[in-house]
């Protein structure tokens, strides 16, 4: 078997491998295992890679690999779970930047050589820079805005839409030039720098009008972009390995995007060009049909206790305020009294509570809550009207009733967990702060709702010390 046989070779196995961790990853079971698995593909796809003929300098990728590991851990160390979307919006804009510097590289060597590129070799550099440029800008401006670095809201004028149309357009002429010249002289020159400049500036002005909580289908697109920027660096490069990883993250990527955009019941179209709750009276919650009118009823841990002692089914509602507390090994522990007490507990998860997805599985599973207790929002609402008592952990956006009821809300037609239906509420929250989407929540106002005031976690020690004393007792 020759040196070409043997990596082609490993590249299937690598893909392989991909593809066993991708499928893993769909269950909270096997999602470990299914990482490991990945890695390895990735490792094996890695190792065989600097076999290839072409390497140049090992000098330089030792460095680079150096560098990129020390950071890597620091990253993984340091970065808080609730600060994963920005870190994950970082690392796509890295990966569409170093498939763009790849197609660049490649325009460089035909440059250097004094030859042209052939049509097929030009269209996959000019897709690498387009869709890497706009990765890169786009996740850097999705980065800033996560982050808080730069105003989350959207950032819409008139005119936008025309202006984002005339820059792809610009962006495909670029391209077509480049393309026909194949890169040569000042032409081909002039059309890829066009392509560049085009792509950077439009991936700022495509993320600019989205904000508040349309801001993680932004993140899962931009994801699905880096990875058709690395699969079009793979043709770059002729990489079998880069183009099978490519296509699995653009296609993923995809996949999420799609579902984000029906937990929210929103197209992408409308997503991207709607500007979430721009419009300043809805978000700030103007007086509109179907709005509800009350006050806030604020309860102690001591009476949270009462209620919840007497309850026969008990539903969880995490949210992010729960991550930010890191409250879920004290939720787990109260469960585990509330069903010792004889209650039947459940976890309802929604699709995007927190701030990525997945985001509450994991806190949950990493505090050991049983998964057969989690239930998705889907299965958990029709029961929702039989629950004594949901108790909302740092949840907001997600347990809206706007969404439902009021119009003229931002969220209007984005599905909910319905808390609201259940017979008692105890939300847990530190004051009035509003949710990720920045708009009020009329649950808080209801008249079967209860405020426990507090950090989360501190909150939650307060009931668990009474189960406790009545153990006691
Ligand atoms: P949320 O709407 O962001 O609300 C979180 C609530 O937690 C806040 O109202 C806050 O109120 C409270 N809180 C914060 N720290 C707390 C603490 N230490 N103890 C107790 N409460 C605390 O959360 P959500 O209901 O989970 O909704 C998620 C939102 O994030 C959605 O809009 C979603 O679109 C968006 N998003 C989701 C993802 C994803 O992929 N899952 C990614 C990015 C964004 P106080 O300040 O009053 O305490």
């Amino acid at each position: 078997m020759n040196a070409e046989t043997l990596i082609n070779f490993s590249y299937i196995v690598a893909s392989i491998l991909f593809i066993m961790g991708l499928k893993m990853l769909g269950r909270q079971t096997t999602a470990r295992r299914g990482n490991m698995i990945s890695s390895l593909g990735m490792l094996i796809a890695v190792v065989v890679t600097l076999f290839a003929r072409e390497i140049v300098s090992f000098q330089w990728i030792v460095v680079g690999v150096g560098i990129g590991a020390v950071i890597g851990i620091a990253c993984a160390r340091l970065i808080k779970m609730t600060s994963i979307p920005e870190m994950v919006a970082l690392l796509n804009g890295f990966g569409g930047l170093a498939s763009l510097l790849v197609g660049w590289a490649e325009y460089g060597k035909f440059l250097a050589a004094g030859s042209t590129s052939s049509t097929f070799t030009g269209t996959v550099i000019v897709l690498a820079v387009l869709i890497g440029g706009v990765t890169f800008t786009g996740s850097l401006y999705a980065f800033g805005k996560l982050s808080g670095k730069l105003s989350g809201k959207p950032v819409m004028f008139s005119g936008q839409q025309f202006v984002n149309g005339a820059l792809v357009l610009g962006l495909i002429a670029a391209g077509v030039v480049y393309v026909i010249h194949g890169g040569a002289g000042d032409i081909g020159g002039n059309a890829f720098y066009a392509c560049l400049a085009i792509a950077f500036i439009l991936g700022i002005t495509l993320v600019m009008p989205i904000g508040g909580g349309d801001m993680p289908v932004v993140i899962s697109m931009l994801n699905s972009l880096s990875g058709l920027a690395a699969c079009a660096a793979g043709f770059v490069i002729t990489n079998n390995v880069l183009i099978v990883a490519g296509c699995l993250v653009g296609t993923s990527g995809v996949i999420l995007t799609i579902i984000m955009c029906k937990a929210m019941n929103r197209s992408l179209a409308n997503v991207l060009f709607s500007g979430f709750g721009s419009d300043a009276t809805a978000a700030a919650g103007g007086d509109s049909e179907g709005q509800i009118k009350g006050e806030l009823k604020p309860i102690s841990a001591e009476d949270s206790f009462a209620v919840l002692e007497a309850a026969r089914n008990v539903v969880v509602v995490p949210g992010y305020g729960m991550a930010v507390s890191q409250a879920q090994h004290v939720v787990r522990e109260l469960a585990e009294m509330l069903e010792n007490n004889g209650a039947e507990v459940r976890f309802a998860i929604h699709p995007v509570a927190g701030r990525m997805p997945g985001h509450m599985n994991v806190l949950l599973a990493e505090a050991n809550v049983p998964y057969e207790q989690l239930v998705e929002m889907d299965s958990i609402n029709p029961q929702m009207p039989m629950m004594d008592v949901a108790i909302v952990i740092g949840a907001n956006d997600v347990v809206n009733p706007a969404a439902a009821r009021d119009k003229s809300s931002p969220i209007y037609g984005m599905p909910i967990i319905n808390a609201h239906e259940a017979n008692t509420v105890i939300c847990l929250k530190r004051g009035k702060g509003a949710g990720f989407s920045g708009i009020e929540n009329q649950l808080f106002l209801l008249e079967n709702t209860r405020m426990l005031y507090g950090d989360a976690k501190a909150s939650l020690q307060g009931v668990v010390s009474e189960f406790k004393a009545m153990a006691e007792d």
